[in-house]
């Protein structure tokens, strides 16, 4: 196998990305779409590669955020169905059309704009409304008193030129939580939803092609939410306890290796502000992974890596561009070694946990200067790092 040596990188393995797919796929059944997620290039993996690699396996539907994300995919290639998931610019509009990106509409005021500037532009706008069920930030609100003033926005906005609704689609907020009360609020965030769209389709006397609701949370669990189309991220890249459940595999392996390795004495303070004080002679490596390539420095003096002899400890603070580790204990590990930081030996989610946060923040964090080197059965076949050169 040809090296992927760098100075840090992240192995992406599409094989792992193509099983998580098929996996999903057989969990979901074959009359549902998928629409892979793949905003914030795809939570750190390469939207490009990603997403190329979707388009083979024959998703339906790619999701991102923005403008910008969607012309990335189609400047390389990428041909099927994208939906912008947030805020397009009413200048945009025309590139929307001339590129065939579909938009979600996610208020009166954008619907005109909309609409506006497809007129003007003389073509049709592929749109998918999106209806605020309880997420509490996009969408036409419809909870309570507001359900027939939003149902009504949102017929209107089906009936304004310029656009066509091929879909409808809502959020969920706390389908990936556990306990008590989320399964009830995700059940109603799905009635109302089911509400808004079956008032829509009856006033306006047409059926949505594609409605859809479920992330990752509900795409494990709740069948009943598929309706015509699923949209998971996180489970696609193989990351928390769904995808555990699932029997997923994560996409992404972080990796460095030791670029430094010294022996200091007992009361030798290592690295910023002096926090970590040996207290025997110590054999320190530095490795080259610091918070500019996404190491959280909160987890500083808190992590263990993965070496070739197990785990070894972060001594001290994160620095920017590197961290040390005590190798005291592991002789055999050398300058030029190989260093998981997180990946199939060392799991994500628990960096995730000792840092506080979530998988999604720490795949997002990983910096556009950590090398993404692309493996399919084990073999490299791509490579790229975010820098101009
Ligand atoms: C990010 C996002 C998703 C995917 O969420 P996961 O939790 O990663 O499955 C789905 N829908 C919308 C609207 C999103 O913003």
């Amino acid at each position: 196998m040809k090296s992927t040596l760098k100075r840090t990188w992240a192995e992406i393995d599409l094989s792992a990305l193509s099983y998580n797919y098929k996996k999903i796929r057989e969990h979901i059944g074959d009359d549902v779409m998928f629409c892979g997620v793949v905003k914030a290039d795809a939570y750190g993996h390469g939207a490009v590669m990603i997403s190329e690699c979707l388009q083979d396996l024959g998703a339906d539907y790619l999701a991102v955020s923005s403008i910008d994300e969607a012309m990335e995919l189609r400047f390389n290639g990428i041909t099927m169905p994208i939906l912008i998931l947030g805020h397009t610019p009413r200048e945009q509009v025309g590139r929307l059309i001339c590129f065939n990106i579909t938009q979600a509409v996610t208020c009166e005021a954008k619907a005109i704009e909309y609409s506006e500037e497809a007129v003007r532009y003389g073509g049709t706008l592929k749109v998918h409304i999106k209806v605020d069920t309880g997420m509490s930030r996009l969408g036409y609100i419809c909870e309570g008193d507001y359900f027939e003033h939003g149902v009504e926005g949102i017929c209107d906005a089906c009936a304004l030129p310029g656009l066509d609704a091929e879909g409808i689609f809502t959020h969920f907020a706390v389908a990936d939580e556990d306990g008590d009360g989320y399964r009830e609020y995700t059940d109603h965030q799905f009635k109302l939803f089911c509400d808004v769209v079956s008032s829509v389709e009856q006033k306006r006397g047409i059926d949505f092609k594609i409605k859809h609701c479920a992330n990752t949370g509900a795409t494990y669990s709740l069948p009943q939410t598929y309706l015509d189309m699923v949209r998971p991220g996180l489970l696609l890249y193989g990351y928390g306890e769904f995808a555990r459940k699932l029997g997923l595999r994560p996409v992404m392996t972080m990796k460095t290796t030791v670029s430094t390795i010294k022996i200091y004495p007992p009361k030798t303070r290592i690295s910023y502000g002096g926090i970590y004080v040996t207290d025997k002679q110590t054999r320190i490596g530095v490795i080259p992974y610091g918070y500019a390539d996404g190491f959280l420095r909160c987890l500083s003096d808190k992590y263990e890596v993965y070496t070739s002899d197990g785990a070894a400890r972060v001594c001290g603070r994160i620095c920017m561009d590197m961290c040390m580790i005590d190798l005291t204990d592991k002789p055999g590990v050398g300058v030029g070694d190989e260093i998981e930081i997180f990946g199939k030996n060392n799991p994500i989610e628990k960096m995730a946990d000792i840092a506080g946060t979530i998988p999604y923040e720490i795949v997002c964090a990983v910096s556009k200067r950590v090398h993404r080197v692309y493996l399919k059965d084990g073999e490299v076949i791509h490579s790229e790092v975010m820098l101009r050169m």
